[in-house]
């Protein structure tokens, strides 16, 4: 039985209720009582005590749209005559050789890398979404070992495309067929989903395998949609109204599956990912950085839409993200007020019940019962932080290089900024040197 106490606990609980003096009892892989630290001390007096010493304690962030596979990107020299002019060009003169190039190595080392990134910035749940075309068979593995490595929580995916044949994207659908059958049992820290590059890269004939791989398996799919107006017009071009119109009529949309992005939706488009009960996935970052538009949130959300936030590999800080998405919209609506609560319900609320689809446990929330997924953030406040300003704090105040330790299922992943799972600067080393490798091959 462990005890973090002596700190701010934040529960993000339906009520959000911040308890001052307070503490978190652990008891396996459980959360099994929150309160005031002189109570709990009280009730637990056979608790190992950790002494948080006035910090905040929270629930682990949950990622709903990674790249693990993005990790050599960072710097790296394209060798292009030109540098991209657009989102597509970004795509072929950056990911699309990027991920003919990645071996065992390379996806593994990207994958430890941004994992263990993942736990010193307070991430504990990760949905990936991952590419590697000149290593698929087995790929998903090497990925699934790296996390159990960290101690993490991941849903992991292969993204199917055609863009380097049918054959490859027929390849890429075996590996998402392959790791779901192998996790049959389920795993409270591991899941598969099936991964969909973008319709624009989906033929008619891989479309329909994967409308019955899905249905077979009872799977949903986790997919790019109308990112950039070229996916757009590809649907058009074919005849349809845009991107979710088409998967639509391919029976692709299995209830709970991930749409990410969604920039630039149709006409009763939101409409048909809210009757299907798909989650949609907003990347605020990813989406200005490769200038494709801003995604329709505000009205999302008003339609009841369950929109959950990720990072879209441009970050591992789900802090980052947090901010970023609420600038954002208060950017694109001209108004100061718009995108707090926007930022608020995508990260602490919805992110925490798209989790609840995908894994066992109780994600996202400090209270009994749910999973001790939590971190302690090294947080001086100026002011007061009370039940209603909790977020205003994280918005203005919390940051990623902030997260001082870090618990998944019970387990102290890093505790005081000293990760306790794996040697970091090993792997440190190890990447920088991978990296030089897949550079020169690049
Ligand atoms: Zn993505």
């Amino acid at each position: 039985m462990l005890m973090f106490g002596n700190g701010t606990v934040l529960t993000f609980d339906q009520n959000s209720t911040v308890i001052e003096d307070g503490g978190v009892v652990i008891e396996g892989e459980e959360i099994i009582e929150v309160g005031k630290t002189a109570k709990l001390k009280e009730k637990y007096p056979q608790a190992e005590f950790k002494n948080v010493k006035g910090k905040v304690i929270m629930p682990g962030m949950i990622n709903t749209h990674m790249h693990l596979y993005s990790t050599f990107a960072r710097g790296m020299d394209l060798k292009a005559d030109t540098p991209p002019q657009d989102f597509v060009d970004i795509l072929e003169k950056l990911w699309w050789r990027l991920d003919q190039i990645l071996n065992e190595k390379d996806i593994y080392y990207s994958a430890l890398f941004a994992l263990l990134d993942g736990i010193k910035k307070g991430t504990t749940t990760i949905f990936d979404h991952h590419a590697s075309y000149g290593q698929i068979d087995g790929s998903l593995d090497i990925i699934a070992d790296a996390v159990k490595e960290t101690g993490l929580r991941a849903n992991l995916s292969y993204e199917v495309s055609d863009r380097h044949g049918v054959e490859e994207a027929e390849k890429a659908l075996d590996e998402n067929e392959r790791f779901i059958k192998k996790l049959a049992r389920k795993d409270p820290y591991l899941g598969g989903t099936i991964g969909l590059h973008a319709s624009f890269t989906l033929g008619d004939k891989i479309l329909g395998k994967v409308a019955s791989l899905s249905e077979q398996l009872q799977t949903p799919v986790h997919i790019h949609t109308a990112e950039g107006w070229a996916d757009v017009a590809d649907s058009q071009q074919k005849g349809f109204t845009g991107v979710v119109d088409r998967l639509n009529k391919y029976n692709i949309w299995r209830k709970d599956s991930l749409a990410i992005h969604g920039v630039h939706l149709q006409e009763g488009e939101l409409d048909i990912l809210k009757r299907n009960q798909i989650n949609l996935i907003h990347n605020p970052e990813s989406n200005m950085g490769n200038a494709v538009g801003t995604a329709p949130i505000k009205e999302a959300l008003a339609q009841k839409l369950t929109v959950g936030l990720g990072t879209d590999g441009y970050t591992t800080d789900m802090f980052e993200s947090i901010n970023v998405a609420n600038l954002l919209q208060s950017h694109e609506q001209s108004h100061p007020s718009v995108g707090g609560e926007e930022a608020f319900q995508m990260a602490f609320i919805n992110n925490q019940k798209i989790a609840q689809n995908y894994f066992s446990p109780q994600l996202g929330v400090l209270e009994p019962g749910a999973a001790a997924d939590l971190i302690v953030v090294d947080y001086q406040s100026p002011t007061p932080i009370k039940t209603d300003n909790a977020f205003g704090h994280i918005l203005m105040g919390v940051n990623g290089g902030l997260v001082d330790s870090t618990i998944v299922g019970g387990r102290i992943l890093m505790e005081n900024r000293e990760v306790k799972v794996l040697d970091d600067e090993r792997i440190y080393w190890k990447c920088q040197e991978q990296a030089r490798d897949f550079w020169q091959r690049f």
